[in-house]
């Protein structure tokens, strides 16, 4: 059988391990374990890799622990705008969406339009109308709500922090990160990449992230590597750091953990971007960096017992 292997993440950020309570570090192992499970059945069974991302990402899209489908962040206007981004590394043919609404798992509607193959990426109105005409499963405002997610926004907004105004401002203290990716080697040796998220707490004027960008937080080639991002998009874009990573690998022959580091620990940082990435190549070689006090992950190859973890 040949190799085969998946890595999940569920955001990277300021998780302070003293704020953490048993109950939620339990929570969150166990979505993490269960996320895990579902793409790796798939792969063991001979499954694709771009089924495999999709299916273990609708799962942590359910989970209201994520920022992303159901548990998906506030806008400043009280909405949930949420973005997505599928990648299939033997065609590099994508799927995205952005500022998409109600739409219960935006990354089966990111691989709908994959599938489709007119276009790459959809926005808002138009998105949902192919959403309609491709009968995807639509839910009310009250199923996105959660008090949590409300507390958060109530409290970006009265402190008035927004940061694509203030560039010194301590981003991970005001938009909790949660964001959710699944990258995947299949036995046949195609990966395949999905990223789904509902972006920045109290963010505004439709603002999109890089997790439905094709390149800065989502990418896949079968020559180079899987990736999916998470942190702070707007440096995720200025660096097209998932795309960056795969040229490091294709053009100056980096090993995919080197190219990992060099894009996450010095040129995101030099440009003052905080987050994580987790990645996967041909081989199965697996890379997670990340910058940030930590990031929800977990990977699982082939004949290898499944990694669960938070911080380092
Ligand atoms: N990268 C996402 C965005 O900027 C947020 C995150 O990863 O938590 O929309």
């Amino acid at each position: 059988m040949e190799n085969y292997g998946i890595v999940i993440h569920g955001g990277a950020g300021a998780i302070q391990k003293e704020k953490m309570t048993p109950g939620k570090e339990f929570s969150y192992n166990e979505a993490l374990t269960n996320g895990i499970a579902i793409g790796n059945e798939i792969l063991k069974n001979g499954g694709s890799a771009l089924e495999a991302v999709e299916k273990t990402v609708v799962f942590l899209e359910d989970c209201p622990l994520f920022n992303a489908g159901r548990g998906s962040v506030f806008s400043h206007e009280g909405k949930h705008e949420m973005d997505a981004a599928i990648m299939c590394g033997k065609q590099l043919s994508a799927g995205a969406v952005t500022n998409i609404t109600n739409i219960k798992n935006p990354i089966a509607l990111a691989h709908k339009v994959q599938e489709d193959g007119q276009y790459v990426m959809l926005s808002g109105r138009g998105a949902s109308e192919f959403a309609k005409s491709n009968k995807m499963r639509f839910m009310p405002d009250a199923y996105f709500y959660t008090e949590q997610r409300f507390a958060q926004v109530q409290k970006a907004i009265k402190s008035d922090m927004n940061p694509d105004l203030d560039h010194n401002l301590n981003v991970e203290a005001v938009n909790k990160f949660g964001t959710v990716g699944a990258v995947a080697l299949d036995q046949k040796g195609n990966l395949a990449a999905a990223t789904s998220t509902g972006g920045l707490t109290n963010k505004k004027y439709g603002r999109i992230g890089d997790s439905a960008i094709i390149g800065a937080g989502t990418y896949a080639n079968n020559e180079t590597c899987a990736i999916s991002c998470t942190g702070y998009g707007e440096y995720f874009m200025r660096g097209v750091v998932a795309y960056d990573i795969s040229c490091l690998i294709e053009y100056k022959n980096l090993s995919l953990e080197e190219a990992c580091e060099l894009v996450i620990n010095k040129k995101q940082a030099d440009l003052g971007g905080r987050g994580g990435l987790i990645a996967i190549d041909a081989k199965g070689n697996i890379a997670l960096p990340y910058s940030t006090e930590g990031m929800y992950r977990a990977w699982q190859l082939k004949d290898q017992e499944k990694q669960i973890k938070i911080w380092s």
